[in-house]
């Protein structure tokens, strides 16, 4: 059997659970394929039903597993208060399932689905969905039948449970499993006649045999690969080297911070997958906007139409920027919207007749994607070295940090001599720019570099000063990161062009907005089409993502997510001072909801650092799926953190650190 477990549960009580449980052991012990039989919960007397099992099958193997039983035949929770014993709860199934060994369990649930096992109102549904057993349903054949099997499969689907088939047990009734059919084409029926069941003859093993012929041809159980072996055999991933990297971790589910493996690890998501995540996985507000869209209007073309999402939600992003971008260009991811952001600043001076302007300038250490414009102004040698013949030339500038970094040794020490240079570069060149860009205050990728606010502001004002535009790669750092809806309006910055990605949907869906003042938006208007922005893409203001963002900025509004990075930047500062002291961590910096430092015996110019491989392994032995940037180390959790996750994330960190330092 694929599963270590087959969940039985029922659309009730008294539908028959325990006689199919039965004839597939039965059917089972013939083609000795092994399970073992549990039956966690009992109520209305001791073994009730492990009775029937051993009845119809006498050679059952059943687990050596906690069982809670109760005299009173009713719900677990009623059942349990009415003798003052403690309720199941999902913790202590859990850890039974975890604690089996041997053959593969046929679990048979008490009750249906959504019955309270105690009083702080677990169902079957919440254990099955934890725990990611498949579920085998039955249901009475006759009448009734066809509400509570519809509502139990939607109330399976609403968790995304994988059900194995349904078993329509009882008399005969074709009408009825013809209506599941016709109403249901996405799950498989079976039909379990009445049988005498003592006689147990020929024909009962035959009903046996076919049940479990319809069990085990389940898709789920026919699928001779585990996925991850799928995944091995084909799948490509991003910046990986196939031939050394370690296995992928195999996650199955996320809920709020937490990621969870197929293994059962629950561990904290402490780059917000890739810092996209700001109001926690499966937010339920989220879900619902998306599938309510996907019900509407899922997509339709952008091009000579519209809808009310994409519509909206420019709206909404163009009121948070108080007038200064009112103009939103959709598209569906951070590289994308960069490209924009390069080709409305080239084609706005081409449209106005203006051919000097031609040239972009970069900085140090930049990251604004990997597409081939994104990659010109950008200074990912490592990443990009493959196409540096196809790339235009820029020029590049150094950023002052507001520590040592890479890209900056001598951190805010190197102010005046960069600031001279810059000013030398806008001075001789000034005229001939056609934008500078620039990752506002955090550069993410190069090693979440915070740079000074000074220098940051006087390349602002340079900007005003020769009329060049700013391009603010706002990628990373908007959306709320470093604590302000874009990080412009926290640095006190003006930019002409803002690039949102990553958290604009809450981490759900891609999405990204290229966002512009009206300035430049005015000069594309003409009567020669050829001025227009012809820049495009398929999924250009998918409606279900921009129903996703728009939850998104209401769940930042109810939730005061602003208010919590707020709280965690307070957080993560006072940390990183402690730190430096107690355990002179190198470089601790925090900004909004980001944080980082340089891997412990590292030195600035240690990418390759061998004892970087070793984070992401020794963090998960402490329940973290922490990434690292080279030799930087970072902690970028979703912005929705409360304040006892982070307490409990900072006591993770501080342990992975001592392991590391012990490795070292
Ligand atoms: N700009 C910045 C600042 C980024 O951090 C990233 C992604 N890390 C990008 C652009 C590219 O975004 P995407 O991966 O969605 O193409």
């Amino acid at each position: 059997m694929k599963f270590p477990a087959i969940f039985i549960t029922g659309s009730g009580t008294d539908v028959g659970k325990t006689v199919i449980s039965a004839a597939i052991l039965a059917a089972a012990e013939r083609r000795e394929l092994k399970l073992q039989y549990w039956k966690p919960v009992q109520t209305g007397g001791t073994d009730i039903d492990l009775g029937t099992v051993q009845e119809l099958c006498p050679n059952a193997a059943v687990a050596p597993l906690p069982v809670w039983s109760y005299p009173l035949p009713a719900s677990p929770d009623q059942a349990a208060l009415a003798v003052g014993l403690p309720a199941p709860d999902i913790f202590g199934l859990r850890s039974a399932l975890e604690a089996s060994q041997g053959p593969s369990l046929l679990i048979e649930g008490a009750g249906g689905l959504m019955v309270p096992l105690n009083e702080a109102n677990e169902t079957w549904r919440d254990f099955i969905a934890e725990t990611e057993l498949p579920v085998f349903i039955v249901v009475s054949s006759g009448l009734g039948t066809l509400n509570h099997t519809l509502l139990s499969l939607e109330a399976l689907d609403a968790v995304g449970i994988v059900v194995l088939g349904v078993v329509l047990n009882g008399p005969k009734h074709e009408a009825n499993m013809q209506s599941l059919r016709r109403m249901r084409p996405d799950h498989r029926f079976h039909a379990f006649p009445q049988l005498d069941l003592k006689a147990r003859d020929s024909h009962w093993y035959d009903e046996c045999e076919s049940l479990l012929d319809f069990l085990l041809a389940a898709p789920a159980i026919q699928a001779d690969k585990f996925w991850t072996d799928a995944d091995r055999d084909h799948c490509w991933h991003p910046y990986t080297q196939h031939k050394t990297a370690s296995e992928p971790i195999p996650i199955a589910r996320a809920q709020g911070i937490y990621l969870h493996t197929s293994s059962g690890e629950k561990l904290i998501d402490a780059s917000s997958s890739w810092w996209t995540n700001s109001t926690g996985h499966g937010h339920p507000r989220i879900g619902a906007a998306i599938s309510r869209q996907h019900r509407r209007l899922d997509h339709c073309i952008f091009a000579g139409a519209t809808h009310e999402p994409a519509s909206r939600l420019a709206e909404r992003l163009a009121e948070f920027s108080h007038g200064l971008l009112p103009r939103i260009f959709y598209t569906d991811n951070g590289s994308c919207a960069v490209e924009v952001a390069l080709k409305m600043a080239a084609q706005s001076w081409k449209n106005r007749g203006i051919e000097t302007r031609r040239s972009f300038v970069f900085f140090q250490g930049a990251y604004h994607g990997d597409t081939f414009g994104a990659m010109s102004v950008g200074a990912s040698e490592g990443f990009h070295k493959a196409f540096s013949p196809y790339l235009f030339s820029a020029q590049s500038l150094t950023p002052v940090t507001a520590h040592r970094s890479r890209i900056c040794p001598d951190g805010p020490a190197a102010l005046p001599r960069e600031r001279a240079a810059m000013e030398k570069l806008f001075a001789e060149h000034g005229q001939t720019l056609a934008a500078v860009i620039i990752e506002p205050w955090v550069q993410g990728a190069s090693g979440m570099n915070i740079q000074d606010l000074s220098w940051l502001q006087s390349l602002g004002r340079l900007c005003k000063q020769y009329g060049v535009p700013l391009i603010l790669d706002e990628v990373f750092t908007g959306m709320g990161r470093l604590g302000s809806m874009f990080a412009y309006q926290k640095a006190g910055l003006e930019p002409d062009i803002i690039c949102i990605a990553k958290g604009l949907t809450g981490g759900t869906l891609p999405l990204a907005v290229t966002m512009t003042s009206e300035n430049i938006f005015q000069s594309f208007l003409d009567d020669d089409r050829s001025k227009a922005l012809l820049h495009g893409h398929t999924f250009t203001g998918n409606a279900i993502a921009c129903a996703a963002a728009l939850e998104t900025l209401n769940v930042y509004r109810d939730e005061k997510i602003l208010e919590r990075v707020a709280r965690t930047e307070e957080t993560m500062q006072r940390w990183c001072e402690e730190q430096l002291v107690k355990n002179g961590l190198i470089e601790p910096r925090a900004l909004g909801a980001v944080m980082a430092w340089e891997l412990p015996g590292s030195g600035m110019n240690d990418y390759f650092h061998p004892l970087a491989r070793m984070v992401p392994i020794v963090a998960r032995r402490h329940g973290l799926l922490m990434p690292t940037l080279g030799n930087t180390m970072y902690f970028v959790p979703p912005l929705c953190i409360t304040k006892e996750e982070l307490e409990d994330a900072l006591i993770k960190i501080e342990r992975t650190l001592g392991d590391l330092l012990e490795t070292r």
